[in-house]
């Protein structure tokens, strides 16, 4: 049956539980994650989004009156080896959004601090920050403010992340969360890389099951108006995206923003339009941004949480409307 219109619900997902020295990382359950996905065939079929590009475009292809597209970032490994062939055997094609400073030995940014955390607690990883601030011009006694008066953990750890998104600039971010990967998580865990990031051969494996592979920047920096200048555009969107088009063979016009809330992507039209010059066609973010119809420019997906229900999911998840 063709439809005269169909509403997307775009979703996106990162980690699954692991059960490994970094157990403590916050994961979907993978049979909670194939709950959301039987959930979503019966009810938003997922369908390939290179086929809701080709429906966009004006082809003459029929459609569910309500589907998805099933998304993912980060590069992480699970997503390579449980995910992918899993999608692959269920027939959802997937898109994977890649940042590429894996290909080159070194983490993506926020990721430090996710797995650091995991691994030493969120209180020894914050006395390790501790010991580089120098290096990054901090004086210490602030920072330490920062922790006394933090009993809890968890608020603990959103402070961490939020002194480090928004006080630093991206380059003393990376320098700093640098010092702590190369002298403390490669050391206690040597195989680090291999057990947490995709390999080049994952990528072609994940072409091979029929999902799509979108740029997620280099390293993962914050990129708003503020911070967009003619290095990110270079090092963090123009690079990665040859990358993975050296990887792959194929043409990468997916743009997926790091962090990708409101205030994590840029406005400014001209901003804008430097991203889009370089080659890129669809740019998605991580809330909802409000429109009814889809923008390309502002697509909006809904980061599913490891804690969601059925419900959650179906509720906290929104549709955008092609005409
Ligand atoms: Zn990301």
């Amino acid at each position: 049956m063709t439809s005269q219109k169909t509403t997307v619900r775009f979703i996106t997902c990162h980690y699954l539980k692991r059960n490994d020295e970094f157990r403590r990382i916050w994961g979907h359950d993978f049979e909670l994650f194939k709950n959301h996905m039987a959930f979503l065939k019966q009810k938003y079929p997922p369908v390939p989004f290179s086929i809701i590009r080709k429906y966009m475009q004006g082809d003459n292809i029929s459609l569910p009156e309500q589907c998805s597209v099933i998304t993912f970032d980060d590069s992480l490994k699970e997503q390579a080896e449980v995910i992918s062939p899993y999608l692959a055997d269920q027939n959802i094609s997937g898109v994977f959004n890649l940042s590429t400073c894996i290909f080159e030995n070194e983490p993506l940014t926020p990721q430090v601090v996710h797995f650091g955390t995991a691994y030493y607690g969120v209180r020894k990883f914050f006395s390790l920050l501790s010991m580089y601030l120098g290096e990054v011009g901090i004086e210490k006694n602030d920072y330490q403010r920062m922790g006394e008066n933090y009993i809890d953990i968890y608020d603990l750890h959103r402070k961490i992340k939020r002194f480090l998104k928004y006080d630093l600039s991206g380059r003393d971010e990376r320098v700093l969360l640098m010092h702590i990967w190369n002298n403390h998580l490669v050391k206690d865990v040597p195989d680090i890389m291999q057990k947490v990031y995709m390999s080049k051969q994952d990528v072609r494996n994940l072409i091979n099951m029929g999902h799509e592979i979108g740029c997620h920047t280099h390293t993962h920096p914050l990129i708003n108006d503020q911070t967009f200048n003619k290095q990110i555009m270079e090092e963090e969107i123009k690079k990665p995206k040859r990358i993975l088009e050296e990887i792959t063979e194929k043409v990468v016009d997916i743009f997926a923003y790091p962090y990708a809330k409101k205030e994590d992507i840029l406005f400014n039209k001209e901003n804008i339009n430097s991203v889009r010059s370089l080659g890129f066609d669809i740019l998605f973010t991580i809330y909802d941004t409000g429109s009814k119809k889809i923008d390309k420019n502002y697509v909006g997906r809904y980061s599913s949480q490891s804690t969601d229900s059925i419900d959650d999911l179906e509720k906290n998840s929104w549709g955008y409307e092609i005409v």
